[in-house]
């Protein structure tokens, strides 16, 4: 990897530099030789089919980031483990878990920018540090038949996960698992605030912002939580995410909520009130269930054979929900070129994208 230029963690210049193993050491080990060579997709500055072991997928990092980070890694290993053993993890654990995924989903977003040439021209606006738990997020976890060990991470050498890390999906020895991460993604089917109005401006003072307005709020969930059809996982779970906020009309201190105190938030969220970071909710196939206690084991739900689905349907999913999420987005710009280049190149990686699905659907098996 070449650019040494700003931590993953935090983007600044890395100071006493260190490197972060986007996949971390724990991980190889379990799921085959860590010294394995993999293709790592196409080098788009010249072409090149990326290819180089799994140990050095490495990103810079200063050692500070590095450590403060460590336990999160801990305690990942730890979920990862009981999940490859089909174990139950504790509603906060998967809170946590989802956690390590942002690090993951962001980290690839992130190292792949630098692997793969910088093929959108993207100056990343966020890093690792400012990105987890910041926006509405879900897992979905699916057995897979007994291929032994393995590691797979798909999705994220796509155009739009470049455009924005928004769905990804890794293989782990015998389970994979879907995760999705965007704004406002379900929060108003949660029954959490969310803006009537939201629009990124790609021009004029603060080129990039989200603008968010008009904030309302039903305090009802609605199932399903994604208007969206998904293959049935064995868990299934989504976490509503408030941002904090510094605009004093928020008077619990985020984003959207204007009361002092809210008491279905205070219900919905994690304790201690105000966290900002929802309960998780379990989708069932003919209901949604807002899990409240935070200790409370959740079991592997058996999947029924008509409802099993193979692994290349699985993955297919990754490129529809990716294109689902960007299309979802609105622009706007002063300058009417700006516009439309904007918007060209938005279709042609949904076309891109498009590829993928045609491709996935064409497989029998993957
Ligand atoms: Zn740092």
């Amino acid at each position: 990897m070449t650019t040494n230029r700003f931590c993953v963690f935090c983007g600044s210049p890395p100071e006493k530099k260190n490197r972060e193993h986007i996949l971390p050491q724990w991980l190889l080990e379990l799921t085959g030789d860590p010294k394995r060579v993999v293709n790592f997709g196409t080098n788009f500055k010249n072409g090149n089919a990326i290819r180089f072991d799994w140990s050095n997928f490495c990103v810079p990092a200063c050692e500070s980031c590095n450590t403060e980070f460590s336990d999160l890694e801990a305690r990942a290993k730890a979920h990862v483990l009981k999940l490859v053993a089909r174990e139950a993890l504790s509603s906060i654990e998967y809170s946590d878990f989802m956690d390590w995924l942002d690090k993951v989903r962001v980290g690839i977003w992130i190292a792949y920018h630098f692997i793969q040439g910088n093929p959108t021209n993207i100056d990343p606006s966020f890093h690792i540090k400012t990105r987890i738990c910041q926006k509405d997020r879900m897992v979905a976890i699916y057995p897979i038949a007994g291929d032994g060990v393995g590691l797979n991470a798909f999705g994220v050498e796509s155009l739009v996960f470049h455009s924005q890390p928004s769905c990804f999906a890794l293989r782990i020895n015998d389970i994979l698992i879907l995760n999705m991460s965007s704004d406002y993604l379900f929060s108003a089917r949660c029954g959490f605030p969310f803006p009537k109005s939201r629009y990124t401006t790609l021009d004029g003072d603060n080129p990039n912002l989200m603008h968010l307005n008009d904030f309302q709020i039903t305090r009802r969930i609605k199932h399903p939580l994604l208007r969206k059809t998904i293959a049935k996982p064995s868990i299934h779970l989504y976490q509503p995410i408030i941002r904090r906020s510094s605009d004093d009309s928020f008077q619990s201190g985020y984003l959207g909520d204007y009361s002092r105190f809210d008491s279905y938030l205070a219900q919905h969220t994690m304790p201690p009130y105000p966290t900002g970071k929802g309960v998780l909710y379990f989708q069932h196939q003919d209901r949604v269930d807002p899990i409240f206690d935070i200790d409370q084991p959740i079991e592997f739900e058996d999947i029924k054979h008509s409802e099993s689905k193979p692994m290349h349907e699985l993955v297919k999913q990754v490129y529809e929900f990716q294109n689902y999420i960007y299309e979802k987005d609105e622009f706007r710009a002063q300058n009417k070129e700006l516009l439309t280049s904007h918007m060209e190149r938005k279709k042609a990686l949904i076309r891109w994208n498009k590829h993928f699905i045609s491709h996935y659907s064409r497989m029998s098996n993957v």
